[in-house]
């Protein structure tokens, strides 16, 4: 199923289908007036715009080797997503066709039969394959896990002022620092490679700084190949003892030798490990969209529910709340004061009204 905007040009509901007349938004909710579901649950914004978010996010942390720089956009950095055309011929035909099939994204630095391995480990629901359900579901993950409205104060409406901004802006970086990783997909006992490979790369155009910006523009245009051979020459194994077998972090269970797995560079490459099914928010249990974690308290979180154990979320706007005053309603949920109020007549809560 191919998802189409409506006849208006306004996305339409994903989930009411036809009986949305396309995405109206309203003021301060992050929620269309005309069906009353969520922006996520409506099509997503284009690829664009969602590489330059990630982008945005990956920049100046761990992973920023996930992002290029933008031609002459003055330092402004893009996700190099990895997507993966897969080519295979049909053999039911006289003469040699080829079907292909393109990944909307796939794991970095893999050759394409382990990466065709971690996808047949992954429900086929959830296979990002261009243009059809899965590869819808990646993106309103990729929105619902890590709003742009907990990484940018641009994208806020209800920060109310400059202290509050300056509060945000501290803890995202700290949290770009210290806590967001890229999940990297090897055998077991190799994890760590893709990080090392990374940092090698790092360090010669340190020294050979003149080649960088030349390097940057091909690697812009090195979409399409998925196997670009980054991690493959310089492989080195962690040392893990092949007797004792590896354990996977999330279900104790046991992984196979020639199965691919995941490493977080946050928990350390030495023994924490994950199956593909097991890399998952240990507060929504959803998988982890382009393996992006936030690795606190040793437990894996999204980003929306990592930034959840660090300040409330405003249930109105969908915001975190970074003032002194709100209000927590007895079963625990908070708003910003101005937001407890009903989003259609904006009746206080307390006082029930028709909606
Ligand atoms: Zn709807
Ligand atoms: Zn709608
Ligand atoms: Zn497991
Ligand atoms: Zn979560
Ligand atoms: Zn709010
Ligand atoms: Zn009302």
């Amino acid at each position: 199923m191919s998802v189409k905007p409506s006849a208006g040009g306004a996305a339409a509901c994903h989930v009411c289908g036809e009986s949305c007349t396309g995405f109206q938004p309203h003021s301060w909710r992050k929620a269309c007036v005309s069906c009353g579901c969520s922006a996520v649950d409506h099509a997503p914004g284009s690829d664009v715009e969602e590489d330059q978010r990630m982008g945005r996010l990956l920049a100046d942390s761990p992973c920023s080797h996930l992002t290029v720089k933008v031609k002459g956009g003055g330092g402004l950095r893009v996700y190099k997503r990895n997507r993966m055309i897969v080519t295979n011929p049909v053999v039911a035909r006289k003469e040699a066709t080829f079907n292909t099939t393109t990944y909307d994204w796939a794991p970095a630095g893999l050759n394409q039969t382990l990466a065709m391995q971690y996808m047949e480990l992954i429900p086929q629901s959830q296979h990002p394959v261009l243009g059809t359900d899965g590869a819808l579901e990646r993106q309103r993950q990729l929105s619902s896990q890590l709003p742009a409205y907990d990484q940018d104060p641009m994208k806020c409406q209800s920060l109310a002022s400059e202290e509050e901004i300056s509060t945000m802006l501290l803890f995202v970086k700290s949290y770009k620092q210290e806590v967001l990783g890229v999940g990297e997909v090897a055998l077991p006992g190799e994890g760590g490679a893709l990080m090392e490979a990374a940092n090698q790369r790092t360090a010669k155009d340190a020294k050979d700084g003149s080649h960088s910006g030349r390097k940057d523009a091909a690697a812009h245009q090195d979409h399409g190949s998925s196997n670009s051979a980054t991690a493959s020459a310089t492989v080195s194994t962690n040392g893990t003892d092949d007797q004792t077998g590896h354990r996977c972090t999330g279900c104790r269970g046991e992984v196979a030798k020639e199965s691919p797995a995941v490493y977080a560079e946050r928990a350390g490459y030495h023994g924490a490990l994950w199956h593909p099914t097991c890399f998952v928010c240990s507060e929504c249990g959803r998988g982890l969209a382009d393996l992006v974690y936030f690795w606190s308290g040793q437990k894996l979180f999204c980003g929306r529910h990592y930034c959840q154990t660090v300040w409330p979320r405003c249930s109105g706007c969908d915001e975190l709340i970074f003032c002194q005053s709100f209000h927590t309603a007895k079963d625990g949920r908070t708003w910003h004061r101005h937001h407890y109020c009903c989003w259609k007549c904006g009746q206080h809560l307390d006082t029930p009204c028709q909606h």
